[in-house]
């Protein structure tokens, strides 16, 4: 069960890359907006890093939510990535309306 979770988590980690990848390299390929790209990758990578490091907690066991370990501070401070710079809930906002917008054009 261990190795499940662990091949769940660098699986989740890759394509969280892949989606980081593909806004930068769609921006550097000079694409006027990258709206959609950057909202999918913002959203997926936090709530793929949220998954991540309880998954780390549970592996852990104890030690994971010892206060000061590293794994601890690592699970508080993941979380407030989902909420500023847009949070989770704005990003599918965001998502749904390019998504919407390419399908009517
Ligand atoms: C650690 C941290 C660092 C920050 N750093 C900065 C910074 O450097 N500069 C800066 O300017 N700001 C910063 N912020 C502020 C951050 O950008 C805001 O907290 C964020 O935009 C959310 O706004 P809010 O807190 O007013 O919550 P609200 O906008 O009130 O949102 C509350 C909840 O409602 C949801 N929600 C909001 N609108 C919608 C919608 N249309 N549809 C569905 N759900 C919605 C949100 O997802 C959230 O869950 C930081 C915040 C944190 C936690």
């Amino acid at each position: 069960m261990v190795q499940a979770m662990i091949a769940e988590m660098a699986l989740k980690i890759d394509a969280a890359a892949l989606l980081i990848y593909c806004a930068a390299w769609t921006k550097d390929s000079g694409a006027a907006r990258v709206t959609r790209e950057a909202a999918m990758a913002k959203l997926y990578a936090t709530d793929t890093a949220q998954e991540v490091i309880d998954a780390a907690v549970q592996l852990h066991g104890g030690w994971g939510v010892v206060h000061g370990h590293p794994i601890e501070c690592l699970y508080r401070d993941i979380r407030a990535l989902r909420i500023y710079e847009g949070a989770s809930e704005v990003q599918k906002v965001i998502i749904a309306r390019q998504t919407l917008a390419q399908e009517t054009t």
